[in-house]
């Protein structure tokens, strides 16, 4: 029996705890981290996380969606912590960051490939610090060595790719989480709705068009998070299609049902086609190995 639920939240933070004699479990949203974007909620298997669009007020832009933890349902199984690409939700037992899912390869991890090469990076270089959209990036240099340091925050990175695309030396290289598509339907858009630019936290993934006053989707940086999606006003206005995200191995049903609501159907049916090709694979592998005596 839990001794205590509660839940405290405040502009930057949202906490639910749960504390039973032995032990205590902390589930902690940073509000400045989280975009509102649906992944979370998608796959929570409790149900326990919603995400509300906000009122929008009058003559002002419209205000990324609100994230909730019901206090009560959640498990703190750590699922949402797995998914989500901008690492704003943190799991904890007695203050210890938990990772049980992973660890039981029940749910996997996002794959964040982000590699520099520092060798290429000029002294004098900081493009890719400024154009970062979530300033993760750090670049200091050493006048004396004139050795060159790239920090990236990789955990909060959903890698749009915008620092490589920007970096003036090639010296970055970004491989997508999420692939997708995201198409716009501007002729169901209302005349001056810019909802989804507003919210959108990738600076250049949607933009204005000069020519016609819409907006327009640039997937070279779209990271298929689904903020815009839960903006819309307009139903059929936005179509966003998720089809692959890289993730480290997972042996679950589990996961195939949560690939079922974050990925389109064709999509998930080519991954576990795939999957079920490399267990044919490995099992034929093995019967061939010879017998060790
Ligand atoms: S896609 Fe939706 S939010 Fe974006 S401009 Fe059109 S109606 Fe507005």
């Amino acid at each position: 029996m839990p001794m205590k639920i509660q839940k405290t939240e405040s502009n930057n933070q949202l906490v639910v705890e749960r504390i039973h004699h032995a032990k205590s479990y902390r589930l902690i949203v940073d509000r400045k981290l989280c975009v509102g974007c649906e992944l979370c909620s998608l796959i929570c298997p409790r149900e326990s996380i919603t995400i509300t669009r906000q009122p929008k007020k009058e003559g002002q832009k419209a205000q990324r969606p609100m994230i909730d933890v019901d206090e009560v349902k959640c498990q703190y199984c750590g699922i949402c912590v797995t998914i989500c690409p901008y690492g704003a939700v943190q799991v904890t037992i007695d203050g210890e960051d938990i990772a049980s899912v992973v660890e039981k390869e029940s749910f996997p991890q996002l794959i964040r490939e982000i590699t520099v090469d520092v060798t290429k990076c000029p002294t004098d270089c900081n493009d890719c610090e400024e154009a970062c959209p979530l300033d993760l990036i750090k670049v200091t240099s050493n006048p004396e060595t004139s050795k060159v340091t790239v920090n990236i925050r990789e955990e909060q990175c959903p890698c749009c790719r915008i620092c490589e695309v920007k970096c003036p030396e090639g010296a970055i290289l970004v491989r997508r989480i999420f692939t997708g598509k995201l198409k716009i339907n501007q002729e169901k858009c209302p005349s001056g709705c810019r909802d989804c630019l507003d919210v959108c936290p990738i600076t250049g993934a949607l933009y204005l068009s000069e020519e016609d006053s819409k907006v327009y989707v640039n997937e070279l940086f779209c990271t298929y998070c689904g903020v815009c999606n839960i903006i819309c006003p307009e139903e059929g206005a936005l179509e966003l299609s998720r089809s692959t995200i890289r993730h480290t191995p997972v042996r679950s049903g589990a996961w195939n049902k949560a690939l079922e609501k974050l990925t389109s159907t064709v999509e998930m049916t080519k991954e576990l086609r795939g999957k079920g090709r490399k267990r044919t694979m490995e099992a034929v592998r093995k019967r061939l190995e010879p017998r060790k005596k």
